[in-house]
């Protein structure tokens, strides 16, 4: 796998972002401006408490590097920007329905160092990265939009690029997902693990930590395409102890809480695969429906691995949450079934569509 850069922010500087996809119109893009200046740093202009990614690809042969940002909602049109000097072009573009990609092509031969990459939130609606090594190397600076329009207050964050997982190249769209009443349920969505700590670690290296964020992100995109507000305990490399995950649910008034992982056995036990659903039997009513729910969503996009069922389970997460809560296993890491699966992006991809159906399906019967 990918070496993974680390988080260096507490937690509680996390739960600041707790708000991250929360107030986005389900599908314009969130980038209002951006632009590079001479000097070599990238401004953003985006809307208030969103969560960009960052990522970094080093160049080869007659490529250069490439830095691009995956921002939520999709850009009216696709465009490419000329650049000049190290800068070759400047694209934005629109890898799903509901994201917009700003993608910096360099030149062949230019050198960054992903270490000195940062985006760092300056406001709750500014972002910006020192492209170090360009300073005055551009001929004249580029961008597009208004980036001086009055700043949102209060910090943002900071992001450090990770190399590129891959993504599945059919588009996230949430076609075919049931409906439910727009504006009305706020879900959160706690991807298991993250930081220094990997979770489970299966055949060919394949990471739970890269799994359920992966497919987190997803499902929150298309919860919130159907009007749903989605918080995340976490949408980076980050690590966030457990009684913050619970408190940040308990106290934004969540309608659900889902906690996402994948389960791991022995190596040498790739014949154990499944899926499973953990509830709280002693906790909120509606905590086993909303398991029922996801795991027959999730059966449906598995087929061929055991159907390991639903389970009441005592895990931190769902016990200590005050609304109805689930803990997904969506397979093995260890299975020689299910680790193939969780590391396909298309796959990924399905779940992410049924962990979303799963969820809506719960909201739509209440
Ligand atoms: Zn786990």
């Amino acid at each position: 796998m990918a070496p993974t850069l680390r988080w260096r922010w507490p937690a509680r500087v996390l739960l600041a972002l707790a708000l991250l996809l929360a107030d986005l119109p389900a599908l314009a893009s969130s980038l209002a401006a951006w632009a590079i200046s001479r000097q070599g740093v990238l401004e953003l202009r985006t809307s208030a408490d969103v969560a960009p990614q960052a990522f970094f690809e080093a160049g080869g042969g007659d490529r250069g590097p490439r830095v691009w940002i995956d921002l939520p909602g999709a850009p009216g049109r696709t465009r490419t920007i000329r650049g000049n000097g190290p800068i070759r072009e400047v694209r934005i573009g629109r890898p799903d329905a509901l994201t917009t990609r700003l993608v910096l092509e360099f030149a062949p031969g230019t050198r960054l160092n992903p270490a000195d990459l940062r985006l760092v939130g300056t406001a709750r609606d500014r972002w910006r990265m020192d492209l170090r090594g360009l300073d005055r190397r551009l001929a004249f600076g580029l961008g597009e939009g208004d980036l001086t329009a009055a700043v949102a207050v209060s910090r943002a964050g900071s992001w450090t690029p990770r190399a590129p997982v891959p993504t599945s190249r059919t588009p996230l769209s949430a076609d075919g997902l049931p409906t439910v009443p727009r504006g009305r349920y706020l879900v959160v969505l706690d991807p298991g693990h993250g930081g220094p700590d990997p979770g489970a670690v299966g055949i060919g290296g394949l990471r739970e930590t890269d799994v359920v964020l992966d497919v987190s992100l997803q499902a929150a995109r298309l919860l919130q395409a159907r009007g749903v507000q989605v918080m995340l305990t976490r949408t980076s490399e980050v690590d966030v102890d457990l009684p913050p995950r619970v408190a940040m649910a308990n106290s934004a008034g969540a309608t659900v809480f889902v906690s996402l992982h994948a389960n791991a056995l022995s190596m040498a036990r790739p014949d154990v695969n499944g899926v499973e659903t953990f509830f709280f039997s002693g906790g909120s009513g509606g905590s086993q429906a909303l398991a029922a729910s996801l795991q027959q969503r999730l059966m449906a996009v598995s087929p061929g691995t055991p159907d390991r069922g639903v389970k009441a389970g005592r895990f931190f997460v769902i016990r200590r949450s005050v609304m109805p809560s689930a803990l997904v296993e969506m397979g093995f890491v260890t299975g020689a079934i299910d680790a193939p699966r969780l590391a396909s992006p298309d796959f990924r991809r399905n779940l992410a569509q049924a962990i979303a159906a799963g969820i809506l399906d719960y909201l739509g019967g209440r």
